[in-house]
């Protein structure tokens, strides 16, 4: 019997990096999609991606707002050390552009867009998806949209409604509370800032357990903070990082903070007909809070997954997009969670940490890794030389100078 609901093959709740991503790449695969998406704000972001994400999701370079060629890494003490990028940049977006890039390119490719807030799911009587949403521009008294679909993504960030509603899980999420102040730069160049140096800072009255940043955007600015500890000021702290970094009279163009997940949730999929992806199915790189690669390629593996799954009708299908991410990446996180647990927890050990971000083998595979997204293969060596130093500095055997 026909529907007298609008139907798609697949509709997507959240049009970030995940959502978009998946549209698209579904979309060139003839599905019908729909795109849903409250756009009721601006993503709070240091917007800082690797290089490897202009080859890989074809994006083109006119894209960023700034180049990155090196990273400052300021210890307890001020000592700082300035880490060169080598083989590539670390490029920065300003993710209202570049969202709205991301769903406009999926819309130009066949994609409906839809600015709405996802409410719920229910059934019809023979089991399909029923979304309901709630259209931004409509008028107040209009009712629910509702729409049907053969499979839903969830690509909503971090608090995630589609994954409460649809993906029971066993543990609670894992999140660093981040807040950034976008701030305008002086005009005239100031001594105390480079606008292609990231800086990262590791100092406890500014987090006690993750980093604040400055990252250059061009002609702005975003300086913040990030922290698990909910007692802890991130207001207070992004003040004083401002301070330190000689920007306390930059005029403030917006504030805003977000959870960042930092654990894989251990089921992305409902084992029928929804699949997440990005924030919303947890993957953040803890250490680093890396998250709109690893976003970019959630969507891309839920989409991959979706496909088989709308091919064969096998709901295992979808399993696919988690087993792909962790067998890609599982490593690097669970080798990132533990370093954040080791270094980031007393002053003492950031000191030490700051001081091994000197070592030539740590830079070059940390911008490798970084920027690649591969694991260097080609110099066992070099692994050996930082595992044996990164051990000495934990047990506190190294020589500090
Ligand atoms: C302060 C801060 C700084 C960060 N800095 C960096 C950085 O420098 N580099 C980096 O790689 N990562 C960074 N991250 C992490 C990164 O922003 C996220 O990992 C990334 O945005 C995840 O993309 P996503 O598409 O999964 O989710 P999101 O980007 O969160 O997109 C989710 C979308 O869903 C929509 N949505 C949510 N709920 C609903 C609903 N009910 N109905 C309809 N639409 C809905 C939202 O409007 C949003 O557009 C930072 C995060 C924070 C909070």
């Amino acid at each position: 019997m026909a529907s007298q609901f609008q139907h798609f093959d697949v509709v997507i709740i959240g049009g970030g990096p995940s959502g978009a991503t998946a549209a698209d790449d579904l979309v060139k695969q003839g599905k019908k999609v729909l795109l849903v998406d409250k756009q009721t704000r601006i993503k709070p972001c240091g917007g800082a991606i690797p290089v490897c994400v202009l080859k890989e999701f074809d994006l083109p370079e006119s894209i960023l707002v700034a180049k990155i060629s090196s990273a400052r890494m300021v210890a307890p003490s001020n000592k700082t050390v300035v880490m060169p990028v080598t083989g590539g940049f670390v490029g920065m977006v300003d993710r209202e552009s570049f969202d709205e890039w991301l769903r406009e390119r999926a819309a130009s490719h066949g994609a409906t867009r839809l600015r709405a807030e996802f409410i719920g799911v229910k059934r019809s009587e023979t089991g399909q998806l029923r979304i309901h949403v709630q259209e931004m521009d409509a008028p107040a008294y209009q009712a629910e949209t509702v729409i049907s679909c053969d499979l839903l993504i969830g690509a909503d960030g971090a608090n995630s409604k589609v994954a409460e509603l649809c993906i029971p899980q066993r543990r609670a999420r894992k999140y660093v509370y981040a807040y950034h102040e976008i701030v305008e730069l002086p005009k005239e160049q100031s001594k105390s800032f480079d606008g292609a140096q990231c800086d990262v800072w590791y100092q406890s009255d500014l987090s006690p357990d993750f980093y604040g940043w400055v990252f250059p955007h061009g002609t702005t600015a975003s300086i913040g903070v990030g922290t698990g500890h909910k007692g802890f000021s991130i207001r207070a702290a992004t003040k004083l990082l401002r301070e330190r970094c000689g920007l306390s009279d930059a005029k403030m163009i917006r504030r805003e903070g977000a959870p960042i997940p930092l654990r894989p949730l251990d089921r992305w999929d409902n084992g029928k007909d929804v699949v997440l992806a990005g924030d919303a199915a947890g993957v953040v790189a803890p250490a680093s809070g890396e998250g709109i690669y690893y976003a970019m390629l959630g969507g891309r593996l839920a989409a991959d997954a979706g496909l088989a799954f709308l091919r064969s009708g096998q709901a295992r299908e979808l399993k696919t997009a988690r087993r792909r991410f962790m067998s890609a990446h599982g490593r690097v996180f669970w080798v990132l969670n533990i370093l954040q647990y080791f270094w980031y927890c007393s002053d003492k050990r950031r000191e030490g940490f700051v001081k091994m971000c000197r070592d030539p083998d740590v830079q070059r595979l940390t911008w490798e890794g970084y920027l690649h997204k591969k694991l260097v293969r080609g110099n066992p060596m070099a692994h050996l030389r930082v595992f044996y130093k990164d051990t000495m500095q934990l047990l506190g055997l190294a020589t500090h100078t």
